[in-house]
């Protein structure tokens, strides 16, 4: 069956399109229209499609590996095949450009036929003929997904994927920003899987903690702000859930002297600004030695000044606007901030009049290290260049934060890259490179960025729980 993506958007619970007496708007951010109303869940809806996802579980779970893996495998083709309309839909939800909204669905489709191909372990640890010791993964059993605005479908995709090939069933619920395209997502799946295996809700601000509170849920995946992820850890205490916390980043980027100029300014623009700047492993602190801060700083700002921030469903647009009118207000503070504390600005910095959330693309020079700007994520394009001496100290203060979810090194001496990036207490380090992800690459946080990994088999496992058997053969 095909899908409308232009209308339509309903939740499904047990494999029923369902509608709430109530509803949220949807804005388009490069014109602030209201581009559509969703379900806003009651309680008693939630309580429906986490009695759904329970009731079932025991024949997912049971469900041979190889046809689970078919089934997501046929998830990956669906997607393909409603590539362009849902590429279009993102777009018009979460304002990125075109181009980019295919690869994210790309990615999507990607990520489910990948894991299709991936199973959960079984490690034997001792097989002697008098003792026979084996570890195996089973699912958990119904996962709560609750995911972000920046990357509504694939962040979706990267819990969707490896709990059901897990064998586990699941609650998604999408950000209350973006939930269009997650809806779409729910019917897509919905056309392959049994009933109650994949409920989608969307609500407002109520929906995510009685997820994360709810006794019949016995794994939160989540992904969003570090505050968030306190809130998720916090009430699930109360049953013990096992949780997976993907949260915020402040990544640090190290220049090292050796780079060629040119070249690596413009990987380290979109390292920083890709997505416009809404991702959580962009490039937040840059920091660049003295001897090329000045003719680095000038090549980046020259090529930013090359690239065009508009409407993503204009073909020339590089970036879109900002995602929603909280994250555009916070952009303006921090700008303040930087303004009102003298900070030079070498480009930007000037918020223009108009219809939908754009922010400029800026660059600060130099700003304290103490400064807000350093200090915060600020999750939108604007971004501090920070000149350091030696590069134990530009170590150090890439290390003196509170997150620690990627950072990259740049340099042409590739064991010094290395051994600089070996020092750095995250999750993820690129050297050369930035932003390359794979479905078979473990990728999670250190220090309060989170809990947790995704991806890998490493992050297949967190669907599951470890069961010993142990048997005395003799
Ligand atoms: P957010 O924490 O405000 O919201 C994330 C999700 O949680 C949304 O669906 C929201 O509705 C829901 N939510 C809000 N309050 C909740 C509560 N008390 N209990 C349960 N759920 C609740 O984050 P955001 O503004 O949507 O996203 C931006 C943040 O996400 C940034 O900090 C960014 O770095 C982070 N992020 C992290 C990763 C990662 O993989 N580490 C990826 C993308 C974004």
């Amino acid at each position: 069956m095909s899908i409308d993506f232009t209308s339509h958007y309903l939740m499904t619970i047990d494999g029923q399109p369902t509608d709430s007496g109530r509803h949220l708007e949807v804005i388009n951010p490069a014109n602030e229209d209201v581009i559509a109303r969703v379900p806003d869940a009651t309680r008693e809806q939630l309580d429906a499609a986490v009695a759904a996802a329970r009731q079932a579980f025991p024949s997912w779970a049971a469900t041979p590996l190889a046809e689970r893996q078919a089934l997501v495998s046929a998830i990956s083709e669906k997607i393909l095949q409603n590539l362009e309309g849902f590429a279009q839909l993102l777009t018009r939800e979460q304002g990125k450009t075109l181009d980019y909204a295919r690869y994210e669905i790309g990615g999507s489709a990607a990520w489910f036929g990948e894991f299709a191909k991936m199973a959960p372990s079984e490690i034997i640890i001792e097989d002697t003929p008098e003792h026979l010791v084996k570890t195996r993964h089973v699912p958990i059993g119904v996962v709560g997904a609750i995911v972000p605005w920046n990357f509504p479908v694939l962040l979706a995709v990267w819990k969707l994927a490896p709990a059901l090939i897990a064998g586990n069933t699941i609650v998604l619920k999408p950000s209350p920003f973006t939930p269009l395209t997650a809806l779409k997502l729910g019917e897509l799946i919905n056309q392959v899987l049994p009933a109650g295996v994949v409920n989608v809700v969307s609500g407002g601000d109520d929906l995510g903690p009685w997820i994360s509170a709810h006794p019949d849920i016995d794994k939160v995946s989540f992904t969003g702000s570090t505050a968030t992820g306190r809130r998720v850890m916090e009430s699930g205490s109360r049953n013990l859930k096992r949780l997976t916390l993907e949260l915020g980043g402040n990544d640090a980027a190290i220049v090292l002297p050796d780079v060629d100029i040119e070249e690596t300014a413009q990987k380290l623009f979109w390292g920083a600004f890709s997505n416009s700047a809404q991702f959580c492993l962009a490039i937040k602190r840059l920091y660049i030695h003295e001897d090329i801060y000045d003719p680095l700083s000038k090549a980046l700002v020259a090529y930013a000044r090359t690239v065009k921030v508009g409407d993503g469903a204009a073909a020339d647009s590089q970036l879109g606007p900002v995602q929603n009118a909280v994250q555009f207000e916070r952009l303006k503070n921090l700008l303040a901030d930087v303004r009102n504390n003298d900070q030079q600005i070498l480009l930007g910095g000037e918020v223009l009049q108009g219809k939908g959330y754009f922010f400029p693309l800026t660059i600060v020079d130099n700003p304290p290290e103490d400064s807000r700007i350093v200090v915060e994520e600020p999750f939108g394009p604007i971004l501090p260049l920070l000149k350091y001496r030696t590069v134990d100290e530009a170590i150090e203060r890439a290390n003196a934060s509170e997150y620690g979810l990627g950072g990259s090194v740049w340099g042409k001496d590739l064991a010094q890259a290395e051994a600089v990036a070996q020092r750095l207490q995250t999750g993820k380090v690129w050297i050369n490179e930035i932003h390359v992800l794979t479905p078979y690459t473990p990728f999670g946080g250190h220090k309060q960025s989170g809990v947790g990994v995704e991806n890998g088999s490493d992050g297949l496992h967190e669907y599951t729980n470890a069961q010993t058997i142990s048997i005395r053969r003799k």
